[in-house]
């Protein structure tokens, strides 16, 4: 009698710790990038105002707009919301040639299936197309939010692209902090502050790909990255640095692959669309 009951707690241990194991791994979990609009390529005096410190005399990059997607199990989030699409009779120059929701309608996924929209920063560029997405919880860093919600409006702040949120029509959060957004630890938004004051950057943690570690402005293009660079255009210097530092640790000590989310050279480090990271 002994052995059966010490036998059946064994059993049942077991079967504790593999369900564990089960709830602990990322579900069937994928990264794929969106393009989100375009630029040419980009020198002085353009490229000026990303280096308070004038270190990019004489340099051209071309820089790009993107948007992802995460796939967790049945559960779909959508990372930053680039430029508004393209629509009327004098699109702007910057906008998408296909909108997000065209996009996901080639991967067969409507609108109201995206769970969580996360935003990186407040910046007209990536919050374009979340209006798009009335039904998700949206995700902000709460010292972007507070900015948004501010009565008196800041000009570099796109409040009207939240106006759903705003008058509290659409389920939110606003981040302090990381946000482990599926609570398995498989995609975490970094409180990366310094550009803006909520802004956040975006680790997503894929079984094969391994961890990939997606920017938000935390810098614009590989030049920048390399030297710690600023641009003019910034919250918070001492911030920024902090936040670079932090980034790059992480990075290296999960060998992470690293996107600088508005460099057109990182694109190809994703399958291209509508294939998948895995
Ligand atoms: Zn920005």
């Amino acid at each position: 009698m002994r052995v059966v009951v010490k036998l059946m707690s064994v059993v049942s241990l077991v079967g504790m710790a593999m369900s564990a194991v089960a709830a602990d791994a990322p579900a069937d979990l994928s990264l794929t990038r969106f393009d989100c609009g375009k630029t040419g390529p980009l020198s002085d005096p353009g490229l000026g105002r990303f280096s308070d410190i004038n270190a990019f005399k004489g340099l051209t990059v071309q820089l790009t707009y993107s948007c992802y997607l995460i796939k967790h199990g049945n559960d779909y989030m959508v990372w930053d919301t680039g430029n508004p699409a393209a629509g009327g009779a004098t699109p702007p120059a910057n906008a998408p040639r296909l909108s997000l929701v065209e996009q996901l309608a080639q991967l067969n996924l409507k609108p109201e299936q995206i769970k969580f929209v996360g935003i990186s920063h407040y910046h007209g560029d990536h919050t374009g197309q979340v209006a798009s997405f009335p039904d998700a919880t949206l995700l902000i860093g709460k010292g972007d939010w507070d900015v948004l919600t501010d009565p008196k409006p800041n000009p570099a702040a796109n409040a009207a692209n939240f106006a759903r949120w705003i008058s509290g029509g659409g389920k939110l959060e606003a981040v302090v902090g990381d946000k482990d957004v599926f609570g398995d630890g498989s995609v975490i938004m970094l409180n990366t502050p310094g550009h803006t004051p909520g802004h956040h950057s975006l680790m997503v943690n894929l079984k094969q790909t391994g961890t990939v570690l997606i920017t938000g402005d935390l810098a614009h293009f590989r030049e920048n990255y390399d030297i710690n660079g600023v641009p003019t255009f910034n919250a918070n210097r001492a911030d920024t640095l902090a936040s670079l530092d932090r980034f790059k640790k992480l990075g290296a000590n999960t060998h992470a692959t690293v996107i600088i989310q508005h460099d057109a050279r990182d694109i190809e480090k994703l399958p291209a669309f509508p294939a998948a990271a895995k």
